[in-house]
């Protein structure tokens, strides 16, 4: 696979035409040479300087660019309050992590919500993946004010992490399993970027039960579309260690709370309060169990 190659094709995403107008508002965006980041559950950008109108025409840019699906961030005072609060799996994973010095990948970063709070462990590299331009470009404008040399998006799926041989310390794999029609095929992709006796963190809906099976939607699960395998948590110990795993560690099972996504100003549209079945929490409105996830670490063999 030549990476290198379908990298710079890839480029030319940003070019489409509802994706163009953002850029062209992205590169009008005045710099804020004082910009400070601060680090918190809200990623936080600020600066002494900058005007009233400067921060109108970064808010401009930032609505031209919803849904903001990740986050949240306060951008000179912007507060971007998106869909789903991050810091909640990002805060449940942290005391689990040690990124000091180590080559990190994010695989399906979205705008790269945990690459910018994974600054914190002073990673040597994060790189950030996810074939979306839309969230690369809502990336691109947090990167314009926290300019982090170590930071890295390629636009890019789990597909072609196998390009990436031996790479990685530590790579990322949140919320992205069940879109996957070969679940075991991603995992060996996965694989393949970590250096040996490197380690995976993964996180996937999962339904109960000591069998090794899997929930197979029929058509959306959650009203989620392209929602493929839902495994009990033995069905993902097997698929890892088929894939080349070894050590499979469950850190948290949790229930996903309407607080964690929501609808805000930011998204439009439907967010998971008219996901559940009205009259039983527990299920979902097409009458499987509420989503459920499970958090896991492994290390390739
Ligand atoms: N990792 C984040 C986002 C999960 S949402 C989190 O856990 O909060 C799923 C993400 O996967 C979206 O950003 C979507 O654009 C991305 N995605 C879609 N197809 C993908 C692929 N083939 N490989 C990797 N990511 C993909």
């Amino acid at each position: 696979m030549d990476i290198q190659k379908i990298i710079e094709e890839r480029e030319a995403w940003l070019g489409w035409k509802n994706i163009r107008p953002l850029r062209d508002a992205l590169a009008k965006l005045p710099h804020i040479p004082d910009a400070e980041v601060q680090l918190g559950d809200w990623v936080k950008v600020s600066s002494p300087s900058i005007s009233e109108e400067e921060r109108a025409r970064v808010e401009a840019a930032a609505r031209m660019m919803k849904p903001w699906r990740k986050g949240p961030f306060d951008l000179f005072g912007v507060r971007i309050d998106s869909e789903w609060q991050s810091y909640k799996k990002y805060d449940l994973l942290r005391p689990y992590l040690d990124l000091e010095g180590k080559r990190v990948a994010d695989v399906g970063c979205n705008n790269g919500y945990y690459m910018f709070r994974m600054l914190e462990f002073a990673p040597a590299s994060v790189l950030g993946v996810d074939p979306s331009p839309l969230f690369r470009t809502q990336f691109d404008l947090l990167q314009r004010y926290i300019r982090s040399d170590r930071l890295r998006y390629e636009m890019l799926g789990i597909e072609h992490m196998s390009g990436f041989a031996d790479m990685f310390d530590t790579v990322f794999c949140l919320g992205v399993l069940y879109h996957r029609s070969d679940p075991i095929v991603a995992l060996k992709a996965l694989k393949q970027s970590l250096k040996r006796g490197g380690e995976l963190y993964l996180d996937t809906f999962m339904i109960e039960g000591d069998e090794p099976v899997c929930l197979v939607p029929a058509s959306t699960y959650s009203k989620i579309g392209n929602v493929h395998f839902v495994p009990t948590v033995p069905a993902l110990e097997n698929w890892c260690k088929k894939a080349g795993f070894e050590r499979f560690e469950v850190l948290e099972v949790v229930k996903t709370e309407p607080d964690e996504q929501r609808r805000t100003e930011w998204i439009d549209g439907q967010s998971l309060e008219d996901f559940l079945d009205p009259d039983d929490p527990n299920r979902t409105v097409e009458g499987y169990p509420a989503p459920r996830r499970v958090y896991i670490k492994t290390y390739r063999k």
